[in-house]
Parts: C-alpha cells; sequence; structure tokens
C-alpha cells in the first residue's frame, strides 16, 4: 500500500515537471550545446521514471480492481506491423537484424489498443535489451491458427534458465546477469504483460534457453465470446475508417478540394502529402488547401522521389504504406542533404506514442494519432514552421552562426558549417558569388537557394549579403580600418552601395555606426 501511494505521490511533481521540460526541449535551440545535451538527458530520465510510475499505478488500478478491458475489434496486423515499425530506428543504431513475418494480410481481432501496445512494447522491449548488438536478430511473427492468433516475438539473446521461466511473470524479479546489473529495469514489465494478456483472456507462452534466446508467444482468442459486454467499446472508431474523414468533421464546411486552385499561387509553400488511402489524402489536403500548394504521393517511394524533385516546405506523411512505409522514407529523406532540413510530421493510427515516450528517434519532427481533426494537423504544422522561423531569427540576430548551437540534423549542421566556412573564407574576394558557392558546395543553383531559404529564411545572396555587412560592421566596432578599407576586406568594390546595404542591416549610414560605437568605447 506504501508502494502504491508513493507512486501517487511521485506522478504530481513528475507531471509539473514534464511541463517546463518539454517547454525548454521545444526552446532547445536556444540554448548553449552543453546544455541542451542535459535538458534531452534529463527530458529522457523523465520519462523514463514516468513510464516506472505508469507502471506501478497500473498495478495499484489491478489490486483495486479497476484495471478494465477497453476492447474493440481492428486488423492485427496492421497494429502489430506499426509497433514494430516504431522499434526499425532501435534495431537499425544497436545493429540487430530484425525483421516481421506474417501469415495473413489482415485479421481481425477484439483488443484493447492501449494495452496492446504496452505488451508488445514491453516484450519488444526486453528482447533488445537481453539481446547482443551486431549478432542479435529478433522477430516478430503473426499467425492464425483455427480460432486463435499467435503473436511471438523471438531473440537470439542471453536466453532465460529453466528456473527463472516461471518466476519472471512476477512482480520485481529479474534474474542476475550481466545485463540486468547495469541497474536498469524493474521486473515490472513483465508482470504487468501477463495481467494485460490476461484481462484479453489470452496466454503468453515461453520457450528459452541460456545462450540461446528467448521466443515469447501471446495467443489470443478471434470473435467476442470470451469476453462480456461491459469489456467491448460500442462506437468505437477505427482510426483508419475513412469516415473520420468526411467533410462534415470539418468544422465550417469547407469547400471541395480544386486541384486547380491549389497550383495557380507560386508564392505559397509547397507542402507534400503521402498517404496511401485516397480519402485521407484528400482529407488533409483539404485542410492546407488555403495556404499551401500540393503535391501528392500515394507511397514511401514516390514520396521519397517527389520530395527529391520538389524540395517542399514541409512534409505530412503516414506510416504505414505500400511499398516504402513512412519511417523508412522519413529516415531516408532526413539523411539526404537535399531534403534533410524538410519538417515532417508523422501519422499514427496507435493510441498512445511509442516513439515519443521511447525517444526512439525516427527523425520525424512531429506526430499526430489518427484519426486527427483538422484543427489538431494545423497545429501541428504551424508550430513546426514557428520553430523553422525561431531559427531564422536566431541565425539573423547572431553575428556568427553557430550549427551546433541550433537544433539541425547532423547533415544540415555540417552543410551550415562548410557554407559558413566557404563564405568566411572568400569575404574579401568580390568576385564570389551565388554560382561559384553552389559550385564549391556541389549543389545546383536552385537547390542551394531551397536549403539556405529553408535554414536560414534569406536567399543565397542576402545570406552572403548579410555575412558581409556582419563582419563589417565588427570590423567598425574594433575600430582598426577605414570605411572603404573595410568595404573592400568583406567583397564590396562600390562605395554606394556597400553603405546603401549596410544601411538596409543596420539602420544607419557606416559614418553613423562608428561614431556610434565609437562614443561606446569611450563611455
Ligand atoms: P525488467 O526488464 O524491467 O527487468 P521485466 O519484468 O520486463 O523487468 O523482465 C523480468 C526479467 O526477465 C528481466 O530482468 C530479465 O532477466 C528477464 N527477461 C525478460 N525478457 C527477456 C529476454 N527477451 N531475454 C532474456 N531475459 C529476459
Amino acid at each position: 500500500q506504501f508502494f502504491t501511494n508513493m507512486s501517487h505521490e511521485l506522478r504530481t511533481p513528475l507531471t509539473l515537471i514534464m511541463g517546463p521540460l518539454e517547454h525548454l526541449i521545444k526552446q532547445a535551440d536556444q540554448l548553449p550545446s552543453q546544455l541542451r545535451e542535459e535538458v534531452k538527458l534529463l527530458n529522457y530520465s523523465a520519462r523514463s521514471l514516468m513510464r516506472r510510475v505508469d507502471q506501478i499505478m497500473d498495478f495499484r488500478k489491478d489490486e483495486m480492481g479497476q484495471l478494465k478491458l477497453k476492447a474493440a475489434k481492428g486488423n492485427i496486423v496492421a497494429f502489430v506491423r506499426e509497433v514494430f515499425l516504431s522499434f526499425k530506428n532501435l534495431a537499425e543504431s544497436k545493429h540487430v537484424s530484425f525483421e516481421f513475418q506474417t501469415g495473413p494480410k489482415t485479421c481481425d481481432l477484439y483488443f484493447d489498443r492501449d494495452k496492446m501496445e504496452i505488451i508488445l512494447y514491453n516484450i519488444l522491449s526486453n528482447a533488445f535489451k537481453f539481446t547482443s548488438t551486431r549478432t542479435g536478430k529478433v522477430t516478430v511473427s503473426l499467425e492464425e491458427k483455427g480460432d486463435t492468433v499467435d503473436i511471438s516475438i523471438q531473440d537470439n539473446g542471453i536466453g532465460i534458465g529453466k528456473e527463472h521461466q516461471d518466476r519472471i511473470f512476477d512482480r520485481f524479479y529479474q534474474v542476475e546477469n550481466s545485463f540486468s546489473q547495469a541497474g536498469k529495469g524493474s521486473g515490472v514489465g513483465l508482470s504487468l504483460t501477463r495481467r494485460l494478456v490476461d484481462l484479453h483472456k489470452g496466454e503468453i507462452l515461453l520457450e528459452s534457453a541460456v545462450d540461446q534466446g528467448s521466443k515469447f508467444t501471446l495467443r489470443f482468442k478471434k470473435g467476442k465470446d470470451h469476453l462480456s459486454a461491459d469489456m467491448i467499446i460500442r462506437n468505437f472508431k477505427n482510426s483508419e475508417d475513412v469516415s473520420n474523414y468526411t467533410r462534415n468533421n470539418f468544422p465550417h464546411g469547407k469547400p471541395e478540394f480544386d486541384a486547380g486552385k491549389s497550383k495557380s499561387s507560386q508564392d505559397l509553400p509547397l507542402l507534400l502529402v503521402v498517404e496511401d488511402n485516397p480519402e485521407v489524402r484528400k482529407f488533409i489536403i483539404r485542410c492546407f488547401n488555403d495556404e499551401y500548394r500540393i503535391v501528392e504521393a500515394e507511397n514511401g517511394i514516390t514520396g521519397r522521389d517527389k520530395a527529391f524533385e520538389h524540395t517542399p516546405d514541409i512534409i505530412i506523411s503516414d506510416i504505414m504504406m505500400p511499398e516504402m512505409d513512412g519511417i523508412e522514407m522519413c529516415s531516408n529523406l532526413k539523411k539526404d542533404i537535399r531534403t534533410s532540413h524538410i519538417p515532417i510530421v508523422l501519422l499514427t493510427a496507435r493510441t498512445s506514442l511509442v516513439f515519443k515516450k521511447t525517444g526512439l528517434g525516427t527523425g520525424a519532427d512531429e506526430y499526430l494519432t489518427k484519426p486527427f481533426t483538422p484543427e489538431l494537423l494545423k497545429l501541428r504544422v504551424k508550430n513546426l514552421v514557428r520553430n523553422r522561423q525561431r531559427i531564422h531569427q536566431y541565425i539573423t540576430r547572431h553575428e556568427k552562426i553557430k550549427p551546433e548551437e541550433i537544433e539541425l540534423t547532423s547533415r544540415d549542421e555540417i552543410f551550415l558549417q562548410r557554407l559558413m566556412e566557404l563564405v568566411e573564407t572568400n569575404l574579401d574576394n568580390s568576385e564570389f558569388n551565388v554560382t561559384i558557392l553552389g559550385r564549391e558546395i556541389g549543389m545546383s543553383r536552385s537547390l542551394l537557394f531551397k536549403k539556405v531559404k529553408s535554414l536560414t529564411g534569406m536567399t543565397t545572396t542576402e545570406l552572403l549579403r548579410s555575412v558581409r555587412i556582419k563582419r563589417a560592421a565588427q570590423f567598425f566596432r574594433q575600430g582598426d580600418y577605414s570605411v572603404s578599407e573595410t568595404m573592400y576586406k568583406v567583397g564590396f568594390n562600390d562605395m554606394k552601395y556597400f553603405r546603401e546595404c549596410f544601411k538596409k542591416q543596420f539602420n544607419m549610414v557606416p559614418s553613423d555606426y562608428i561614431a556610434a560605437h565609437r562614443t561606446e568605447r569611450s563611455d
């Protein structure tokens, strides 16, 4: 009782910590890099603590008979596949080979989305935790057997000795080994998992041998005869149900999508919508039709190709798609310098977001759970755009761009670093222009333009000019050179033009700027 009360009391301050932390993480681009790393670590630790507390709270509910099943019919194949996908990046970073095998393409099962996600998450996390990097192999498989469905998670990790096999489902039981000694884990996961499987009237089977690996099989009954009426939610809206995305869901009865209109205004930002379901795609397009030009793709491969072809300003993509899933597309785009700067929103059908909870990176900038409302989707996109603007402000405000102080993908960081180096070393070269810059950096003029615009909010020419003028101001403040000497040092050779540009950026002509800073220095 003491223990469960304690976790209740822990949760409140934790929730209070998480709020500001969430805020800090969003502002991370403003923080010095070392502090940013610490905030990230703090955030990660707070999240895992929260997860533990939640697990214990679930026990409390269980003890008090409050842990209730809320099942609804759904395609379990799609559900398992999506949880599988959320672990793909972890598998990649641990160099563990990871596979999903399924007999049926679709299979209806009555299950509780939240609880099933915890079940799969716990068993999959263990499989990765107790399996070695590089030689490891984890396989998720799904099979229909008469009136049951088997979901198996098999690893070739350290395995579990016979003497422990019954006990690992007990609360707080951990096998002493080199992995558990690292101080990780609590021995809570599996006992909760078993309770949640029990609630479904399913069973967990375990086959395991030391040094050979483990196979956990979750067996569920099909149909709903084994569940009582109060365990089934009526009127459940399936996240893939297209009726979620009908026009009735628009509060103000938005007009029909008009393809001609959306393509007319060339100044609008470009949005790429990647979604295999035409209804959902149309729905998203309708949300943004007024404010964006739109390109569509129906799977990850065409999505990726269209992203390369058009360099959109933002991408909204489903996760579950044929040919190539959204996570793979996302990591492809984030790895490629041509597209690494583009913000991506991923749509997921799962209830609670494993990605966000665990910090399993997919490279995406935002996630949204299906079914979503137009308001929420727009809000997410707006937040991303605002975040971009913060980066732009940072770049305009600061004399020297330090890419490591802005939250960017590492590729973009390297790109900006190289770009700034090239500009700095050619500062006094008045011949140095956008064409030469593009050639040096190995990018076409138009791609360079799009990248620079997206990362800095400026055109390449504006960026070049702005760096030159900022450096001139720095020379003026140091007071070592005359105006014309400075002008040549920063690559201008026309005094009238130099003065004009300087005035535009600093709202005063060079001589006034020098005078202002001279008094500042003598003050
Ligand atoms: P935790 O992982 O937090 O310690 P769990 O209840 O999830 O708690 O697991 C209990 C114990 O069962 C673990 O400490 C570990 O010794 C063992 N175990 C679970 N899954 C595996 C696995 N896939 N391979 C080897 N051992 C496992």
